[in-house]
């Protein structure tokens, strides 16, 4: 963790009270707290990142080269679409009748503690300084109630790679003994409750040698991980795309926001992202010849199964903040897996494509509709 973080609390009678920027450490909770016993803690995940543009090093060897650190020409941190993480916030606080929050006073809040806080964040490529904005109920009762009382605080680490698994492509346990989420649920809100169910399962999946749960309802697939799903197919046109002189046709489906999905913030700029490709900006690496079309629609997992079998499921892929896109190899349900095509580089062309542009946007080599 960094050297401070930023609290802030609320009680009935005074609201919210002058928010502190404090030397990082222990905070005092009663042990009644509504926190502790009911739940009510509601977190947001982000990130900080420079502006980076390659140094001109003296290069000896290429292996050199690719380990060259990044520095900003303006050495400006950059926060990504943080309003959207503000808005997701206020949201899951709702949920749990967590006192409310001005969304603009939090986000310049943290801008303030990651300003002071600057010189941790990584120079180094693929490393980011992670911010974790939380709000815990407070309540020292053991009422079954709303928290009238909160604790809002920030606190920040750097981070590397979220997958230590370099190169390669991970791999998931699909799962609908144990569920993430269900219709009425909670999984569409960012709330500490909706992760500690996860921690059995997904032991379980390391067990058996998958990296991630795939987690299902029913047949129906919801999310990966902490993170959202997706997967490229190619359209069946029975030929017709030979007949019209090139081009293929790819959808990149994931599950709709139907209250069993969080409504992740790289999810949403993925959907941007496909729906821009190729007419108004072109994946890097990606031909325009490749048409893509972004699919909010049911994916189940028989029909991954006759995807693959007809040699149409070219790509599948996780999106979130920390890990931004990893590429999926195979999927494991009842003892069988589905395998997906191998890529040098682990990543598929449409999943590197998108890697790299949301990173050149996040990193300020590319710029886009202000998201950076
Ligand atoms: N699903 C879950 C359950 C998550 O915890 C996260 C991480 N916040 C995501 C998806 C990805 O969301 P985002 O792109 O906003 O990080």
């Amino acid at each position: 963790m960094t050297d401070h973080m930023m609290v802030v609390h609320f009680d009935p009678v005074h609201g919210w009270s002058p928010p502190e920027i404090q030397p990082y450490g222990p905070l005092a909770i009663d042990p009644a707290s509504s926190c502790l016993q009911y739940a009510t803690s509601v977190f947001e995940g982000m990130k900080v990142l420079l502006a980076l543009a390659e140094i001109p090093t003296l290069s000896f060897t290429e292996s050199h080269m690719a380990h060259t650190a990044y520095a900003g020409p303006d050495g400006k941190p950059r926060l990504f679409r943080p309003d959207l993480n503000m808005k997701r916030m206020e949201t899951s606080v709702g949920r749990v009748a967590l006192p409310s929050f001005d969304t603009d006073e939090l986000l310049k809040l943290i801008q303030k503690l990651v300003t002071i806080d600057a010189r941790w964040i990584p120079t180094v490529e693929g490393h980011s300084l992670y911010i974790r904005p939380t709000i815990i109920g407070t309540r020292d009762s053991l009422g079954v109630a709303a928290s009238d009382r909160a604790t809002l605080y920030v606190i920040l680490c750097p981070t590397g790679p979220f997958f230590r698994t370099g190169a390669r492509p991970i791999s998931l346990l699909a799962v609908n003994e144990h569920v993430r989420s269900w219709p009425g649920g909670t999984g569409a809100y960012k709330l500490a409750l909706n992760y500690a169910p996860t921690f059995r399962p997904q032991q379980h999946a390391a067990k058996l040698g998958y990296d991630q749960c795939l987690w299902l309802l029913g047949d129906t697939i919801t999310e990966a991980g902490a993170m959202n799903f997706f997967v490229a197919v190619r359209r069946d046109d029975g030929g017709k795309e030979m007949l019209m002189g090139g081009g293929t046709d790819v959808d990149v489906i994931t599950p709709p926001l139907d209250g069993t999905i969080l409504p992740g913030i790289t999810r949403a700029s993925t959907l941007e992202l496909v729906a821009a490709h190729p007419s108004r900006a072109t994946l890097p690496g990606l031909s325009p010849d490749v048409r893509l079309h972004t699919v909010e629609g049911e994916l189940t997992l028989p029909q991954l199964s006759t995807w693959a079998k007809e040699g149409r499921l070219l790509e599948a892929f996780t999106v979130g903040t920390a890990v931004v896109v990893a590429a999926v190899g195979r999927i494991g349900h009842n003892g069988t897996d589905i395998v997906l095509p191998p890529h040098e580089g682990a990543l598929g062309p449409i999943a590197r494509g998108l890697y790299e542009r949301i990173t050149d946007i996040q990193e300020g080599r590319f710029e886009w509709e202000g998201w950076s």
